[in-house]
């Protein structure tokens, strides 16, 4: 087994990375690549837990912005969440990869509720844990679920897989002089309101004295440089 920097780690992979190059929904192909990733990781002995947004299916914001009930479209966003970690467990599953989903929204006919005991137990057990439905909680995001998370699993880091490399003083794809940081600390981004996560989902992992690593999905062997200290990423740690 290779020598590991972080040895349990959640993945956080938002809904939008799943879409490809589809503006809508789910493409198999990005699923079966971080799938991929995720049983590369495994093999090295890495412990791991995902969480996966759902912002490629629906966001609840957008229906408070039509003037609908911002808690119906909170709902709606976290079930749109359980379809991506359904659709994810099943890819590592196909592969032979244990994968269990648990959703902090109760739905025993679809998958198992989540409780610490038992994923820890899962985690123990060899099995990749997949947390749906976010904090089970309306106006959270899935950061917010994947630091909480994080901290209740006693994970050594929250990696959170973008489009990009790693944290920018503003988007790089708008602002091209923008400033790519190697290292940053919790506080310098919450100052700063870099947009990379929600301040909610900082501060839990500030708390927690969680770091959290920002790389690109689109890197290949991303996910295993950085699980043994290596690749090109972010950190954020204090
Ligand atoms: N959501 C929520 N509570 C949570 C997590 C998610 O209400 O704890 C809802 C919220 O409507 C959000 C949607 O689920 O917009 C999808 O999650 P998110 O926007 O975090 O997904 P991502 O941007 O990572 O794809």
């Amino acid at each position: 087994m290779a020598e590991l920097k972080y040895k349990r780690i959640l993945l956080k992979v938002s809904g939008e990375a799943l879409m490809g190059e589809q503006s809508f929904g789910i493409d198999q192909s990005v699923i079966e690549r971080v799938a991929t990733d995720i049983e590369n990781a495994r093999a090295l002995g890495a412990e791991i837990c995902v969480v996966i947004g759902g912002g490629n299916i629906f966001r609840g914001v957008s229906v408070a912005a039509q003037g609908g009930d911002r808690v119906v479209g909170d709902h709606m966003g976290m079930l749109a969440t359980v379809m991506n970690c359904l659709a994810m467990s099943s890819a590592l599953n196909a592969k032979g990869i244990p994968a269990v989903p648990m959703s902090a929204i109760a739905m025993p006919e679809v998958c198992e509720s989540f409780t610490q005991r038992g994923a820890k137990a899962h985690l123990a057990d060899g099995k990749v844990v997949l947390f749906a439905a976010g904090t089970g909680c309306p106006f959270f995001t899935t950061d917010s679920g994947a630091a909480l998370r994080a901290a209740e699993m006693q994970c050594d880091a929250l990696l959170k897989g973008t489009q990009v490399d790693g944290i920018y003083s503003a988007d790089p794809k708008i602002v091209p002089d923008a400033i790519r940081y190697d290292t940053i600390t919790h506080a310098d981004m919450l100052k700063q309101g870099l947009k990379v996560m929600d301040a909610a989902a900082i501060a839990l992992a500030q708390d927690g004295n969680i770091p959290i690593i920002v790389f690109s999905l689109h890197e290949p062997d991303g996910l295993v440089e950085i699980l043994q200290g290596r690749g090109r990423c972010t950190v954020v740690s204090d």
